[in-house]
């Protein structure tokens, strides 16, 4: 049976301020990885706090014209419908998209997404690969320090995602290999180049999302598909089960690589 006091705070400080005061807190996004995990008894949290409430979190614009501005709170259809974000990075109204059906992509949201760090979710690819930065109620985490392992971020537990900002990039593409039924990523990548820097992101492929120094320096003498032709990724450490094996992962991940450049 469900034991858990439900919340619906008006602001981000009036749900810090409850996931402080109560024993084993979390935080409801659009619900579509949380609800499941309560419904296995995979998590019995004492409190239950809702972010639908907050309207600060759910918003999208650009700010004095350096940085795209992506509410916690936003959910992944309207990431995709965005005339700002089509604007600003194609590439990231393209990833969400295709994100699971119309129904999670009218609940899931980026703060939940990039929160719960599921190795086969999208947002992490374009985190990293944008070199976005996250902030909180508390502080702003750069992409690279953010995502730490399979399910693991640098989050503590009374934090609360509040944004994402994403530099403009001056080219940017996203391709994913999705599973057939769920839609999550068996390999997705994103690739970018944002005032002279080169980022390739990879999720799916491993516990976490990673980065590809090698195709990044390739990619930054020759940003084409044809300047990676030839490199090589390795199936140590990859992921591997029921969907694909970890060396099809890693072919997987050099023929996606190859596709978001070729998209960008
Ligand atoms: C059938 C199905 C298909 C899917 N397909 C895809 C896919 O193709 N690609 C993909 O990327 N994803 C996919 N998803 C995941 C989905 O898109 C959601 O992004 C994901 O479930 C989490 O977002 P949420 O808003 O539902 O978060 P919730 O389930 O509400 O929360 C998830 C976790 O994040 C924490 N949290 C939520 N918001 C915050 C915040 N602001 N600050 C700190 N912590 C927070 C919660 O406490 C919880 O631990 C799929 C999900 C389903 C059910």
């Amino acid at each position: 049976m469900y034991a858990f006091d439900y919340h619906r705070p008006g602001s981000v400080a009036e749900a810090v301020s409850l996931l402080q005061g109560a024993s084993d807190a979390r935080l409801l996004a659009g619900g579509h990885t949380l609800l499941p995990t309560l419904k296995q008894r995979l998590a019995q949290p004492s409190d239950l706090v809702d972010l639908g409430a907050i309207a600060e979190l759910r918003r999208i614009f650009v700010d004095r014209g350096s940085q795209l501005v992506v509410g916690a709170m936003t959910t992944h259809a309207e990431v995709a419908g965005s005339e700002e974000v089509r604007a600003w990075v194609p590439a990231l109204a393209h990833l969400a998209e295709h994100i699971g059906d119309a129904q999670v992509r009218n609940r899931g949201t980026i703060g939940g997404s990039i929160a719960n760090n599921d190795p086969a979710a999208d947002y992490p690819a374009a985190v990293v690969g944008l070199n976005a930065t996250v902030h909180t109620n508390k502080r702003e985490i750069g992409a690279d320090a953010f995502f730490t392992g399979m399910f693991e971020t640098a989050l503590a537990d009374d934090e609360i995602i509040t944004e994402v900002r994403f530099p403009k990039p001056d080219k940017a593409g996203y391709a994913k290999f999705p599973n057939p039924a769920s839609r999550y990523a068996i390999v997705g990548v994103m690739v970018a180049q944002t005032g002279g820097q080169t980022r390739v992101a990879v999720t799916g492929a491993g516990p976490s999302v990673f980065r590809l120094p090698d195709f990044e320096q390739a990619l930054a003498g020759n940003f084409s598909a044809d300047a990676i032709k030839d490199l090589e990724v390795g199936s140590d450490g990859l992921n591997s089960d029921i969907h694909a094996s970890a060396e099809y992962r890693a072919h997987l991940v050099k023929v996606m690589a190859k596709r978001a450049v070729a998209a960008s």
